[in-house]
């Protein structure tokens, strides 16, 4: 099963992606994920994304589809997987298209969590993650039991993203305004395309999304 996430930033694809993971035994392939760890690694992508990144703009589509051009003929990605963060503009879109008919790979759905910016603001510069099993957790929604230690693991590091701040926000949400939302039409026109509330919470969106997933290929 091959899936997209799709929706702007803070509406809880990231978190979705996980529990899909775990359910359907397929792989979360984010970009974000890539470009920070390309960033961390200080490779020449990262240098080429950092900046971009700090400024909430997105990277360039080159740079995006050759990362997940080569990262779905992985062997882990052959059980099928989840685009999280990926394709994020009409022309990421169809060169997704094109590379998926060339490995012989077809899409069986786009999923649109639906949120609206004033709550991601909040939902976004409250988050963090564990440093070192990436649990993530978030200052009013969802802190760890024991204060200061990761429910998963018991590590006592955390980490936010540099992005994360309230105007880096701000143009992230822009540039989904501008460039992503069109992928909204892009999929419905190909009638690929279910949407489920992201502003619920973790346990019903996962429920809807569940019941997404069981409709796949039952109306063809
Ligand atoms: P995310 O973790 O999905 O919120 O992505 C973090 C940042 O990485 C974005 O604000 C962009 O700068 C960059 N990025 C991630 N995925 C893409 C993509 N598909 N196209 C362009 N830029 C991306």
């Amino acid at each position: 099963m091959n899936l997209i996430l799709l929706g702007p930033p803070g509406a809880g694809k990231g978190t979705q992606a996980k529990l899909i993971e775990d359910s359907r035994k397929i792989v979360q392939l984010s970009t974000g994920d890539m470009l920070r760890a390309a960033v961390a690694a200080g490779s020449d992508i990262g240098q080429k994304a950092k900046a971009v990144m700090e400024r909430g703009e997105l990277v360039s589509d080159g740079i995006v589809i050759d990362i997940i051009s080569e990262r779905i003929d992985e062997p882990d990605s052959q059980a099928g997987f989840i685009l999280d963060g990926f394709p994020r503009t009409v022309a990421q879109a169809e060169a997704l298209d094109t590379l998926l008919a060339e490995k012989g790979k077809v899409l069986d759905a786009v999923i649109e969590m639906r949120a609206d910016d004033d709550k991601l603001v909040e939902r976004i510069t409250g988050r963090f993650t564990c440093g070192n099993c990436g649990e993530g957790y978030h200052d009013v929604y969802k802190r760890p039991a024991r204060e200061g230690i990761c429910d998963k693991c018991g590590a006592t590091e955390f980490k936010r993203r540099a992005d994360d701040n309230a105007e880096t926000v701000r143009s992230r949400l822009e540039a989904y305004h501008a460039q992503t939302k069109p992928l909204i039409t892009y999929y419905g026109d190909r009638g690929k395309l279910s949407s489920v509330d992201g502003l619920a919470s973790i346990d019903d969106v996962e429920k809807q999304i569940e019941e997404v997933l069981n409709g796949i290929g039952s109306n063809e």
